[in-house]
């Protein structure tokens, strides 16, 4: 081709190009509402998503026992009371594939799906400075355009498998929880390997132990697990809750984690003698959940001594469940202040490690060197053979879907290089150098430390409003300013190192992957200060934010 003809044909590409107001990333519960909202204001919108169906998470993690540790009454969308009032929940916790047909029944009933494209992940977008515009690529070889971006590519999307010499090697299947096959996996017969246990192996475990034939648990950090109590839902529990929804939910608003119900602790763990603590404990273990443990006292994730009472609490749990004191020892975490991991809530885990086709391996103590052909070796020893070997090891989290995407500005700033050091934005909503892109629930916002469908309405109602904003005011561009960034920044790490979270090597500072730089990504100040704080922003004109034609 000619250069003149080569010239014409860029031109008729960008002409061509479709064209909307905006593009959101990802088809989860981000990018579905912020369809909704964003159309609903008469906004183009055009959703792309990588799955050949919605549900981002919950599409893709289909391994068994996988269920939402959020009680199902509140881990749901509060944007529609019709919608909450005729949608019935059957257990106390949500599974998976009820949670998916929830998803599909909120597509179907808000008509989203002629506006998703499936199968199809953005790969690059380019902001052109002079049209004020994004680029976005597929990877089905288009190039849209849009005036704003709306990235909703989740915090728990880009699952992980350690870099693990030989896995190429092993003649048997391995899969990963976050990649599970869709038509399930019948372990029956079989020897299986769990390499890993978070919260996706602590639900996974139990239930791989019931149907293969034998289970060997490697385990690097053990983790606090508390029990679920998982049940059908109670119908008086349910119409209670359905009589006053609206009112719980605009409650949760005003609370730290987005979840109305349980009222705030008043005094410190240390504040009361050893029998009070002990009778709190017991209550909450007898009632199940994660954040009313969490709650017991006011200072539990803030002062160790505090925590040790309820961490050694749990640590005799373990030993009075698991029956041979040595697996027990391995069992009880001794690393890490309850909490500072993400709690787990499980159903018979250490019961399980009572089974007799159980065998849990101490990897901290002998690391995995290689995966082999049939099994995998240790620093002292070989494992196997195996007919399976599931990876429970976690994702990239809250960064790792963002970097994928090559984000750049034309002549400017690039996503990755800015987040070298780790991720900088203005209240997780936007980052500087980067105008007209959003991202729902990102890093520097609460996301992940609350109930997380709460976080993407407030989030995707702020972006909704702004949008409404600029168009009033016939304004095209926002971006955040420079310095807002960095106080925001620094507050995010005050506010963190305040806390015990720092102590642990979690996926929250990126210390599950290697050469991950050590930063607290979620904002743990809480959600009702929060939500606040953005309120104000946006009542101060977007204080922080540089907004112009
Ligand atoms: P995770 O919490 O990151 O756990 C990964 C596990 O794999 C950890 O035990 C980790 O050990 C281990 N691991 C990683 N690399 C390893 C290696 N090279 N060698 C040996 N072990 C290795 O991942 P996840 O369990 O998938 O959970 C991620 C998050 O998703 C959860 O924290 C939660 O927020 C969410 N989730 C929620 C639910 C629910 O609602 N019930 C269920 C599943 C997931 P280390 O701890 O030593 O790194």
């Amino acid at each position: 081709m000619s250069e003149a003809m080569q010239q014409v044909h860029s031109n008729n590409s960008a002409s061509d190009q479709r064209q909307y107001d905006v593009v959101v990333v990802g088809g989860g519960l981000g990018g579905l509402y912020a369809l909704h909202r964003l159309r609903g204001l008469g906004f183009t919108v055009r959703v792309f998503e990588a799955g050949s169906g919605v549900g981002g998470t919950w599409f893709w993690n289909r391994y068994p026992g996988a269920r939402c540790d959020v009680e199902s009454m509140e881990y749901s969308y509060s944007f529609s009371n019709e919608l909450q009032q005729e949608w019935k929940w059957p257990e106390r916790y949500g599974t998976q594939p009820e949670i998916l047909r929830y998803i599909n029944h909120v597509a179907d009933r808000f008509d989203l799906r002629h506006d998703i494209e499936l199968n199809t992940r953005v790969v690059s977008a380019v902001f052109d400075p002079e049209t004020g515009r994004w680029s976005v690529e597929t990877d089905q070889g288009e190039t849209v355009s849009a005036q704003f971006c709306v990235m909703a590519s989740g915090n728990l999307s880009t699952p992980r498998v350690p870099s693990f010499a030989g896995l190429e090697t092993f003649t048997g299947k391995w899969y990963h929880t976050g990649l599970w096959p869709h038509e399930g996996v019948d372990f029956s017969g079989k020897t299986v390997a769990v390499i890993g246990t978070g919260s996706s192996g602590v639900q996974m475990i139990p239930l791989i132990a019931a149907q293969a034939d034998h289970l060997t648990v490697f385990q690097r950090t053990a983790n606090f697990s508390l029990p679920a109590r998982n049940a059908p839902l109670d119908p008086g529990r349910e119409r209670q809750h359905k009589e006053h929804y609206e009112e719980r939910r605009i409650a949760a608003l005003d609370t730290p984690f987005g979840i109305a119900g349980f009222p705030a602790p008043t005094q410190s763990a240390l504040a009361v003698s050893d029998a009070e603590r002990q009778v709190a404990y017991e209550a909450k273990w007898a009632e199940g959940g994660s954040i009313s443990f969490l709650y017991s006292y006011t200072d539990l994730l803030l002062n160790k001594a505090s925590n040790d009472t309820a961490s050694e609490f749990v640590r005799q749990k373990i030993r009075s469940i698991v029956g041979d004191p040595s697996v027990a020892n391995i069992l009880a975490p001794r690393d890490h202040p309850i909490g500072t991991k993400r709690l787990c809530l499980d159903t018979n885990y250490y019961e399980t490690y009572n089974r007799n086709n159980v065998f849990l391996v101490d990897v901290k103590a002998d690391p995995i060197q290689e995966i082999t052909a049939t099994g995998l070796r240790t620093q002292s020893r070989d494992y196997g053979p195996f007919d399976a070997i599931v990876f429970a090891t976690g994702f990239d989290a809250m960064t790792g879907a963002l970097r994928e995407i090559d984000i750049r500005v034309q002549g400017g700033a690039v996503l990755t290089e800015q987040w070298d050091a780790g991720p900088r934005t203005y209240l997780g909503l936007m980052v500087a150098g980067f105008p007209n892109m959003f991202v729902i629930t990102g890093p520097g916002s609460p996301s992940v430390k609350t109930q997380m469908i709460l976080a993407i309405e407030q989030h995707t109602d702020w972006i909704a409003d702004c949008l409404t904003h600029l168009r009033k005011r016939g304004d095209g561009r926002i971006e955040a300013a420079p310095h807002a960034q960095d106080a925001w920044v620094q507050h995010v790490n005050e506010v963190a190192d305040s806390t015990l979270y720092p102590l642990a090597n979690s996926w929250y500072v990126g210390a599950n992957v290697p050469g991950k730089p050590r930063v607290f990504m979620p904002y743990v100040g809480g959600f009702a200060g929060y939500k606040q704080k953005c309120d104000a922003v946006a009542a101060n004109d977007y204080e922080g934010f540089n907004i112009s034609r």
